[in-house]
Protein backbone atom coordinates (compact mmCIF):
# COMPACT_ATOMS: atom_id res chain seq x y z
CA UNK A 1 0.00 0.00 0.00
CA UNK A 2 2.89 2.80 0.92
CA UNK A 3 4.51 1.86 -2.38
CA UNK A 4 1.80 2.89 -4.33
CA UNK A 5 1.88 6.56 -2.88
CA UNK A 6 5.27 6.78 -2.84
CA UNK A 7 4.95 6.26 -6.39
CA UNK A 8 2.07 8.70 -6.91
CA UNK A 9 4.07 10.99 -5.40
CA UNK A 10 6.84 10.60 -7.54
CA UNK A 11 4.62 10.88 -10.39
CA UNK A 12 2.54 13.94 -9.55
CA UNK A 13 6.06 15.36 -9.02
CA UNK A 14 7.69 14.47 -12.46
CA UNK A 15 3.92 15.54 -13.63
CA UNK A 16 4.20 19.21 -12.31
CA UNK A 17 7.99 19.82 -13.43
CA UNK A 18 6.60 19.19 -16.73
CA UNK A 19 3.89 21.28 -16.37
CA UNK A 20 5.92 23.94 -15.59
CA UNK A 21 8.70 22.94 -18.48
CA UNK A 22 5.14 23.16 -20.51
CA UNK A 23 4.82 26.70 -19.40
CA UNK A 24 8.47 27.94 -20.07
CA UNK A 25 7.66 26.95 -23.64
CA UNK A 26 4.50 28.92 -24.42
CA UNK A 27 7.10 31.90 -22.34
CA UNK A 28 9.69 31.19 -24.88
CA UNK A 29 7.52 31.91 -27.57
CA UNK A 30 7.38 35.51 -26.89
CA UNK A 31 11.14 35.61 -27.61
CA UNK A 32 11.27 33.65 -30.98
CA UNK A 33 11.50 35.70 -33.86
CA UNK A 34 8.25 35.26 -35.99
CA UNK A 35 8.70 35.38 -39.72
CA UNK A 36 6.97 37.60 -41.59
CA UNK A 37 5.10 35.71 -44.04
CA UNK A 38 3.07 34.50 -41.18
CA UNK A 39 4.44 30.73 -41.45
CA UNK A 40 6.34 29.27 -38.78
CA UNK A 41 9.95 29.65 -37.89
CA UNK A 42 11.77 26.54 -37.14
CA UNK A 43 12.92 27.07 -33.69
CA UNK A 44 8.88 27.50 -33.54
CA UNK A 45 8.18 23.92 -35.36
CA UNK A 46 10.54 22.98 -32.58
CA UNK A 47 9.21 24.20 -29.90
CA UNK A 48 5.59 23.59 -30.92
CA UNK A 49 6.76 19.33 -31.02
CA UNK A 50 8.31 19.76 -28.18
CA UNK A 51 4.84 21.16 -26.52
CA UNK A 52 3.67 18.28 -27.99
CA UNK A 53 5.65 15.61 -26.63
CA UNK A 54 5.81 17.23 -23.10
CA UNK A 55 1.60 17.09 -23.19
CA UNK A 56 2.29 13.33 -24.18
CA UNK A 57 4.65 12.75 -21.53
CA UNK A 58 2.52 14.19 -19.01
CA UNK A 59 -0.48 11.73 -19.67
CA UNK A 60 1.98 9.14 -19.79
CA UNK A 61 3.84 9.62 -16.88
CA UNK A 62 0.70 10.79 -14.38
CA UNK A 63 -0.88 7.41 -14.29
CA UNK A 64 -2.73 5.57 -11.61
CA UNK A 65 0.47 3.14 -10.17
CA UNK A 66 -2.18 0.28 -9.40
CA UNK A 67 -4.18 -0.15 -12.73
CA UNK A 68 -2.49 2.41 -14.97
CA UNK A 69 -5.52 5.07 -15.63
CA UNK A 70 -5.05 8.06 -16.50
CA UNK A 71 -5.16 10.13 -13.59
CA UNK A 72 -5.04 13.69 -15.27
CA UNK A 73 -8.94 14.53 -15.77
CA UNK A 74 -9.64 13.08 -12.39
CA UNK A 75 -6.78 14.97 -11.39
CA UNK A 76 -8.78 18.50 -12.23
CA UNK A 77 -12.45 17.37 -11.73
CA UNK A 78 -11.00 16.98 -8.54
CA UNK A 79 -9.65 20.29 -8.10
CA UNK A 80 -5.93 18.57 -7.27
CA UNK A 81 -7.32 17.07 -4.00
CA UNK A 82 -7.30 13.50 -5.66
CA UNK A 83 -7.11 10.98 -2.59
CA UNK A 84 -8.47 7.54 -4.99
CA UNK A 85 -8.20 6.27 -8.05
CA UNK A 86 -11.21 7.08 -9.81
CA UNK A 87 -10.83 3.91 -11.74
CA UNK A 88 -9.69 1.40 -9.48
CA UNK A 89 -9.97 3.31 -5.98
CA UNK A 90 -6.80 2.82 -4.78
CA UNK A 91 -5.33 5.33 -2.08
CA UNK A 92 -3.36 7.90 -3.70
CA UNK A 93 -2.92 9.53 -0.04
CA UNK A 94 -1.83 8.82 3.02
CA UNK A 95 -4.81 10.39 5.28
ZN1 LIG B 1 -6.25 2.81 -10.34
Amino acid sequence: MKAIQEKYRKRKAVYFSLMAAMFGIIFAFRFVPHPEDNGLSPVEIFLVALLFGIVMAMHAVFRCPKCNASLVPGFFSSWRKLRCCPKCGVELTEK
